[in-house]
């Protein structure tokens, strides 16, 4: 507080007459200057950001916004702020998660991180507890200072999926959940796709459009946008013509995971399974793939010195032809969705020391399959006959809702 009789301007009063006088400067800068310039205005603007989050932790626990009749925080900063809903809580989230992280605080107010950088820091110390983001602070602030923030947001997920793996898990079900795909009637002469995939569903679908997508030739003037939905197209016509998605480089289009002995063994300390282009997976996702593999595999340090273990199918043909026979489709509750639709899971996974042998096997559909693996049902065969069962205990959905 100013004391009394204190004429000079605030800090505040004075930056503000400063900035107004910054396009005016910026103008006169030289072109060859102008880059570093600019860099130091972003840092600014962090260094506001940073002065904002600790006033605003005040404001927090002061509770003062309810003098202006908002009923929270992010409400207030939503109007008298003009923040969007989202943008409102990341700041909030900031303010509240930082006071316990003082190494993030001290870089985000020298401007040395980027925002987004501690954005996520702060959301990831919401999920797992500041405490633990605490105790690796210092490497995940090493790798936020090298990296742009989509790859420090893998490396902050990897974190996440490593420490606290069911609450990682129970992310991953909420974004499974929140898939859908809408396609319109035809309307002048357009339909209009509109949907959500998870990160895998994702990954495969632009996995299998990328096979369809060489690099356009010189006489190719269609746009990226317009070459996407000619493949998508194509995807769609080809199982239609009975004919198949074709080789790219003398290979089938397969989707890579990385993962450690450790995490298909589902060891608690094991380093979070890598899908290429997505980043961590829970390793209930990567033991899936790894049950009936049509993935390739990195399994670790060893392997990626060496050679990529190509996708290898884990089911050998004779043993797959018996399981076609046995079962006909997926075993599930009568599913029966037909054996092309299906995999060939593990009733004891062989990553648990299963074998690969017709009475540990089940044919059953990607959507039963992903329900046994990541969302705790359990698949028996008794007397001849199957039995699923729902979790006894569902997976946690601890994780607080977004
Ligand atoms: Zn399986
Ligand atoms: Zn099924």
């Amino acid at each position: 507080m100013a004391a009394s009789g204190d004429r000079r301007p605030s800090p505040l009063a004075q930056l503000k007459a400063l900035i107004g006088g910054l396009p005016a400067w910026l103008s006169e800068v030289d072109d060859s200057d102008l880059g570093e310039e600019l860099v130091g205005i972003r840092e600014s603007v962090v260094q506001l950001e940073a002065a904002f989050a600790g006033g605003l932790r005040r404001f927090d626990k002061s509770g003062e916004y309810k003098a202006d009749g908002a009923v929270s925080l992010i409400d207030w900063l939503r109007w008298k702020a003009k923040l969007s809903g989202g943008a409102a809580m990341e700041r909030v989230t900031i303010a509240r998660q930082l006071e316990q992280l003082p190494q993030t605080l001290q870089a985000f107010a020298s401007g040395d991180v980027g925002y987004q950088h501690v954005a996520l820091l702060a959301r990831t110390a919401e999920k797992v507890g500041a405490a633990t983001v605490k105790d690796e602070e210092a490497s995940l602030l090493k790798a936020a200072g090298t990296m742009d923030p989509g790859r420090f947001a893998d490396v902050a997920r990897a974190f996440e999926y490593r420490v606290d793996h069911a609450a990682a898990l129970a992310e991953a079900n909420r974004a499974f959940a929140r898939r859908y795909l809408h396609i319109s009637d035809v309307k002048d002469g357009l339909v209009h796709l509109e949907g959500l995939l998870d990160a895998e569903g994702g990954a495969t679908l632009k996995t299998a459009l990328d096979a369809l997508m060489p690099p356009p030739k010189i006489d190719d003037d269609r746009t990226p946008g317009q070459r996407r939905a000619d493949a998508m197209v194509e995807l769609a016509r080809r199982p239609l013509d009975g004919s198949k998605l074709g080789t790219v480089g003398g290979q089938r289009p397969h989707l890579v995971i990385t993962a450690s002995a450790e995490t298909l063994a589902g060891l608690p300390s094991a380093p979070p399974a890598q899908l290429e282009g997505v980043g961590a997976i829970p390793m209930e996702t990567a033991q899936r793939h790894a049950c009936d593999a049509s993935v390739s595999w990195l399994l670790g340090q060893a392997e990626l010195e060496s050679e990529t273990s190509h996708a290898h199918q884990r089911i050998p043909a004779p043993t797959r032809r018996a399981l076609v026979a046995r079962d006909h489709g997926c075993v599930v509750n009568h599913c029966g969705r037909p054996a092309s639709w299906c995999d060939g899971h593990h009733l004891t996974w062989w990553t648990r020391g299963g074998k690969t042998a017709l009475p540990n096997l089940a044919l059953v559909c990607g959507r039963h399959h992903r329900m046994l693996h990541e969302e705790g049902w359990t698949l028996e065969r008794r007397d001849g006959r199957w039995l699923a069962k729902p979790p006894s205990q569902r997976v946690p959905a601890n994780a607080r809702s977004a």
